[in-house]
């Protein structure tokens, strides 16, 4: 579900909203792809995880987010 060049966005790190009791998790704003908060860490050991995690997923799959300016 990647979006047209023409209406393409930064990947940013979303807030997956638990429901039912299911844990919180993170998801990439493109295309979905889910980042789990591990429970055997902190929560702030947790989003330190999450985060490299979707950094190097950028560099993986969206490797144009890195070199193009935000400004066209
Ligand atoms: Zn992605």
């Amino acid at each position: 579900m990647r979006l047209p060049p023409a209406m393409k966005e930064r990947a940013q790190l979303i807030v997956n909203v638990p429901v039912r009791g299911e844990p919180m998790v993170y998801q990439c704003s493109l295309c979905g792809q889910v980042f789990p908060l591990s429970e055997e860490r902190t929560p702030k050991q947790a989003m330190s995880e999450v985060r490299a995690a979707f950094q190097e997923h950028i560099r993986e799959s969206h490797p144009e987010d890195i070199t193009r300016p935000m400004a066209q």
